[in-house]
């Protein structure tokens, strides 16, 4: 595995694959990986020739009051889990590489964005769809994989293929999780052993929801009410927004229909995990 940290090279080495018939598969990450992140990795190597994962915590994605700067980082760690997963190339550029002084230009994906996170997080997908579309023009990737996870980044980002034309085939991977249930995340770390056990809520309300929708319930109000009530019961567990949507355009649903999005984001102290399901009705 090659660690590139010029965004010239990166590009360069790309383009000669590309001319020489190779196919590139790409993986953006902030890094500090987990089983999720390799996942997507592996997914990555069984679709193309040559496997870029790019580690970049990305400063334009994170507002003022946010973790930018106690985000966790582990180079050598992250290095040493990618040689043995197949990656080839690991693209690691620095802050001012990315954004130079004088840096002007941004992508926004309108409309989706303002809803779930985007509601919660402003310029966050803006920062998001801007190094994802910087990343995309460097590595020129053929596939590119993404986690279910952040679902509605997913969503966003694949708009942003299709509205621009990019010509990348995206793959949205399954979220990878801890024995508990727990959504597997490089924030999991700043949970206390306490604040952990409790955070394996989040993925038990999403079961509940989808027990009640099985077992026939398509009021939304009551399936947001009992998934309140369930993970107010963990004292440490404090509720940002609970929310059941169309699965495509994201906009709030009354009655449960077509393909839901059911997604979550609780607060554990200074810890903010997000979760999703998504599940097709049939009618
Ligand atoms: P991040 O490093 O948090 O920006 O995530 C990089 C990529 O990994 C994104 O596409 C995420 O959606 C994906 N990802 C993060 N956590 C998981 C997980 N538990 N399972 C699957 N994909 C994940």
């Amino acid at each position: 595995m090659k660690i590139i940290r010029s965004p010239k090279e990166m590009q360069k080495i790309c383009r000669d694959f590309k001319r020489r018939g190779k196919s590139i598969g790409f993986v953006p990450t902030m890094g500090y990986l987990h089983r999720g992140h390799l996942n997507l990795v592996k997914i990555a190597g069984s679709k193309s020739d040559v496997v870029v994962v790019s580690l970049f915590v990305n400063p334009a994605q994170f507002g003022p009051r946010e973790d930018f700067h106690r985000y966790p980082r582990n180079f050598k760690r992250d290095w040493l889990l990618l040689e043995k997963s197949g990656c080839d190339y690991l693209f690691a550029p620095g802050v001012r590489a990315m954004y130079p002084e004088g840096y002007h230009t941004y992508v926004n994906v309108e409309k989706l964005t303002g809803h779930l996170e985007g509601a919660v997080r402003p310029g966050h997908f803006k920062g998001v769809t801007t190094i994802v579309a910087k990343l995309f023009n460097l590595v020129q990737p053929d596939i590119a994989v993404f986690g279910q996870k952040d679902a509605q980044q997913a969503v966003v980002l694949k708009k942003m293929v299709d509205d621009l034309n990019y010509g990348i085939k995206m793959i949205i991977a399954p979220t990878v999780r801890e024995r508990s249930g727990l959504a597997c995340s490089s924030r999991n770390q700043y949970l206390s052993s306490e604040e952990r056990k409790q955070a394996k809520v989040l993925y038990q309300s999403l079961q509940l929801a989808k027990e009640m929708i099985k077992n026939g319930e398509r009021s939304v109000n009551r399936l947001v009410s009992k998934m309140n009530k369930f993970i107010d019961k963990q004292p440490l567990a404090e509720i940002d927004y609970i929310a059941v949507t169309n699965a495509h355009t994201l906009e709030l649903l009354n009655k449960l229909k077509g393909e839901v999005l059911i997604s979550l984001a609780v607060r554990f102290g200074k810890t903010r995990l997000i979760d999703n399901i998504k599940t097709k009705l049939r009618k």
